[in-house]
C-alpha cells in the first residue's frame, strides 16, 4: 500500500511521516468499538503512517462500553497483515512524577499491545513509539523537572522501551513550551496553531514552530479545526468569513515548518475530505496572507470562549458535581451569537437545565488549573449565572 499523500521530515527522528496524520482522541466520542473500527482501518487503508492517541482519550458510551482510543489503534494495527511501512504511534501520558510516569505507561503499551524492545511491534507489524509528556503547563512542568521523570524518558529510550520522546502543550505555556525545547530531550512536540490563532507560530513572542524546525524537532500541529468547540461555532461564522475545514487544514499543511497536521476526524466522510485536501495544491504566500486578514475579522470572538475540549475532565471532577465545562460551552456559545447581534434565546433555556450552578460554585480554582486554555471558571461561572439565570 502506497499512500498518495506526500511524506514529510519527521525532525531528526531520520522518519518520514505522511504529512496529514489522525488523532483519534474522537474515536471516544463514537457510539460503538465497531465504528472505531471501520475509521482506523479506513486510515490504515489511505496510507497514514502516524496515529496519535493518549492514555486519557477515553469515556463510556451510552451502552456503558469503555470507549478507549489506546485499544482500538492497538486492536486495528494488531489485525493488519499489508503494512508496508511502521506505524508511529504517538501516545501521550500524565507521567509527571515517577509513578505516574510507570503506571501510564505500562498501561498504554499493553493497550496498544506493543510487544519487544527497539524494534517495536504490533501483532506482525513494525511501529515507531513516541511517548509523549502531555500537556505540560506550569505545574506539571515543575514536576517533570524535579522528580526524575526526564531521567527515566531517557533511560526507558535507552532500553528500546520507547523509540523517541515527546511533549504536547497549549497555547499559554510559551515559557514551559521554550524550557522544555531547549533541554535537547524532546524530539517530537504537539502543538495547537490554525489561521484563527497562531499565537505559537509566526503572531506570538517566539515562532514556536520554525524555533522547533530550527532544532530538529519534530512538530505536529493540533487543533488545525480550532477544537471540538469549534463545530457549532463554524457554523455560524460560514456566514461572516469565507473559511471552511477545507481551508483550516490546507492554511496548516501550507505551514514548512509542520511536520504533520494531526486531523481528529469522527467519521469516515470527514476524513476523506481531510484527504482529498492533503492532495489538493497548497496555498501560495499571497493566498496565506489573504486568509490571515479573512481570519482576523473573527478571532477576536474566540478570546475566552470555552473549546468543549472536555481536557479538563481528564484527570479532574468538580468537588461540587458542577457541570463546569457544559455551562461554559453554553455560555461561550451566547457571547459569540450576542457579540454578532444574533438570536440568544435558546442560551437561556440551556442554561437552565443546569441543576448546578454558579450559586453552588465554591470558587476554590481548582477547575481552572485544568483548563487548557487558562479560562477563569469561577469567574465565567458567575458572568453566565448573572446574565443566563
Ligand atoms: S471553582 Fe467552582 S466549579 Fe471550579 S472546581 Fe471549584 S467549586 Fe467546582
Ligand atoms: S473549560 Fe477549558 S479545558 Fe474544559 S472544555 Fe472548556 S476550554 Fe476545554
Amino acid at each position: 500500500m502506497k499512500s498518495k499523500i506526500k511524506r514529510r521530515k519527521f525532525g531528526n527522528t531520520g522518519l518520514y511521516v505522511s504529512e496529514l496524520s489522525f488523532g483519534s482522541m474522537n474515536l471516544r466520542l463514537l457510539d460503538s468499538p465497531e465504528q472505531a473500527y471501520e475509521l482506523l482501518d479506513y486510515v490504515l487503508d489511505q496510507g497514514i503512517n502516524l496515529i496519535d492517541t493518549a492514555r486519557e482519550y477515553c469515556k463510556m458510551n451510552k451502552d456503558g462500553y469503555l470507549m478507549e482510543s489506546e485499544y482500538f489503534v492497538g486492536q486495528a494495527i494488531e489485525k493488519r497483515t499489508g503494512l508496508d511501512e511502521p506505524i508511529v504511534i504517538v501516545t501521550k501520558g500524565h507521567g509527571y512524577t515517577l509513578p505516574e510516569l510507570d503506571a501510564d505507561l505500562g498501561t498504554s503499551l499493553e493497550k496498544l499491545k506493543i510487544r519487544g524492545k527497539g524494534n517495536l511491534k504490533i501483532g506482525k507489524n513494525d511501529i515507531k513509539l513516541v511517548y509523549f509528556l502531555h500537556g505540560i503547563n506550569e505545574a506539571r512542568w515543575e514536576s517533570i523537572k524535579n522528580s526524575g521523570v526526564l531521567d527515566k524518558l531517557k533511560e526507558l529510550k535507552s532500553e528500546g522501551v520507547i523509540n523517541y520522546i515527546g511533549f504536547s502543550s497549549h497555547y499559554r505555556n510559551v515559557k514551559e513550551i521554550r524550557e522544555a525545547a531547549d533541554t535537547g530531550i524532546f524530539e517530537v512536540a504537539e502543538l495547537p496553531y490554525n489561521v484563527f490563532n497562531r499565537s505559537l507560530g509566526e503572531d506570538g513572542q517566539i515562532n514556536f514552530l520554525k524555533y522547533f524546525n530550527d532544532k530538529g524537532i519534530a512538530l505536529i500541529n493540533m487543533k488545525a479545526f480550532g477544537g471540538n468547540g469549534m463545530v457549532p461555532v463554524m457554523k455560524i461564522l460560514r456566514d461572516y468569513v469565507d473559511i471552511d475545514y477545507s481551508v483550516m487544514l490546507n492554511f496548516c499543511l501550507s505551514n514548512p515548518y509542520i511536520s504533520t497536521v494531526d486531523a481528529g476526524a469522527r467519521y469516515i466522510h470527514e476524513f476523506e475530505a481531510d484527504i482529498n485536501t492533503a492532495l489538493a495544491p497548497r496555498f501560495d504566500d499571497s493566498q496565506l496572507m489573504k486568509l490571515k486578514q479573512e481570519a482576523d475579522k473573527v478571532s477576536g470572538l474566540f478570546q475566552n470562549i470555552c473549546r468543549e475540549c472536555m481536557h479538563c475532565l481528564e484527570k479532574f471532577s468538580c468537588p461540587q458535581e458542577i457541570d463546569f465545562p457544559g455551562i461554559l460551552s453554553v455560555y461561550s456559545r451566547y457571547n459569540v451569537n450576542e457579540k454578532l447581534g444574533r438570536s440568544t434565546s435558546e442560551f437561556f433555556e440551556q442554561y437552565r437545565k443546569f441543576e448546578l450552578n454558579a450559586e453552588n460554585c465554591l470558587e476554590c480554582g481548582e477547575c481552572s488549573k485544568w483548563c487548557e486554555y487558562g479560562l477563569n471558571i469561577p469567574v465565567m461561572l458567575r458572568e453566565a449565572h448573572n446574565i443566563l439565570k
